[in-house]
């Protein structure tokens, strides 16, 4: 088995297959190895899709074999470590493999404990996601006969920032074909102070929620979730730029102590807080908050 590559790229998902694809376009002597331990491969985009009744989830899984670039090696071991100052990783199996340049690119994991009850929530099933379970998202929109609908996302960094509000669309418009959007009232309460942070974008988006007749609520951290009595609680987050601010008008909301709002739910669609995997979180490679130090321009 090989122990030396010019390139080792750590993640065969989106991210790491072009990669490897673009290097050996360019160069195709280059000797690039892709370690990622999945045998499947996710296309998650379409999970919106899936999660709005309109895709096949089967659809988005192909083997992840499939889908190597010819002419790149694919090691099918979990990193569990760097040593950067040895230009070196450690694997589950293979131990030791060193390289020239290194490509960092293992995703992002989902982390519940960072919402208090989320956890409990998910497994209840009181809880759906398209970033967990996008079918479980469309059986739970299906089940759903009007009454209080909250999307929301949370305070940590996501995939696809449009993804919590695209599945909000799609289920607005399904409410509508449904019949039951008259007796349907759609909350969004985000942790940020503006619907998207390219202006021309979010000015369409406000259109899209004014037709919809969703209540945005920015600045609302989601901190916790009582399964049982299904009900969301959202603190304020602090922001200067709040043009984007319109105030909930629900009769069922209820502002506890510091401005702590709860509110009760019928369905709920949430994207769970994220962070790096541990192996780079405990690495020598990370900011102070716990993600991989790269250049913005230039990566
Ligand atoms: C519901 C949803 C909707 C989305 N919609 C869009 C959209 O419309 N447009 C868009 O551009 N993006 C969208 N995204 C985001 C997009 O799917 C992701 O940004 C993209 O898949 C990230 O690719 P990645 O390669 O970084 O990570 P991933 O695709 O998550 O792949 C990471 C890979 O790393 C591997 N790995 C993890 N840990 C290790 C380890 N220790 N050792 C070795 N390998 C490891 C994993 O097995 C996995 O194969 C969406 C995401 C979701 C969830």
């Amino acid at each position: 088995m090989k122990k030396h590559y010019q390139i080792l790229i750590i993640g065969a998902g989106t991210a790491g297959i072009m990669t490897a694809a673009q290097l050996k376009k360019r160069d195709p002597n280059l000797e690039i190895a892709l370690v990622d331990p999945a045998d499947l491969h996710y296309y998650q985009p379409a999970w919106t899709l899936v999660g709005a009744g309109a895709y096949d989830k089967q659809k988005t899984i192909r083997p992840m074999g499939s889908l190597i670039p010819k002419g790149v090696t694919w090691i099918k071991e979990e990193v569990v470590r760097f040593d950067a100052d040895n230009q070196a990783i450690q694997t589950n199996k293979q131990g030791t493999i060193t390289y020239d340049y290194l490509v960092v690119c293992p995703g992002l994991v989902n982390d519940y404990s960072l919402i208090e009850g989320l956890a409990e929530a998910v497994e209840k099933g009181v809880v759906c996601s398209n970033y967990i379970d996008p079918e479980y998202t469309w059986k739970q929109l299906q089940a759903f006969e009007g009454g209080t609908a909250i999307f929301t996302q949370p305070s940590t960094p996501i995939k696809c920032g449009g993804a919590p509000q695209k599945i909000m669309y799609l289920a607005c418009d399904y409410f509508r074909k449904k019949g039951i959007d008259k007796k349907t009232k759609v909350y969004f309460p985000m942790p940020g102070s503006v619907i998207f942070g390219v202006k021309i974008i979010a000015d369409t988006l406000l259109k899209v929620i004014e037709r919809y007749q969703i209540d945005f609520m920015p600045l609302h951290n989601p901190i916790r979730i009582d399964a049982e009595a299904k009900i969301a609680y959202f603190k304020p987050t602090n922001a200067q730029d709040n043009h984007c601010f319109v105030t909930s008008d629900d009769q069922q909301t209820q502002v506890l102590a510091e401005g702590v709002v709860a509110m009760p739910f019928d369905f709920l669609h949430l994207a769970p807080p994220q962070t790096a995997p541990k192996f780079v979180q405990t690495s020598n490679l990370v900011n102070a908050a716990g993600w991989l130090d790269v250049d913005h321009h230039s990566l």
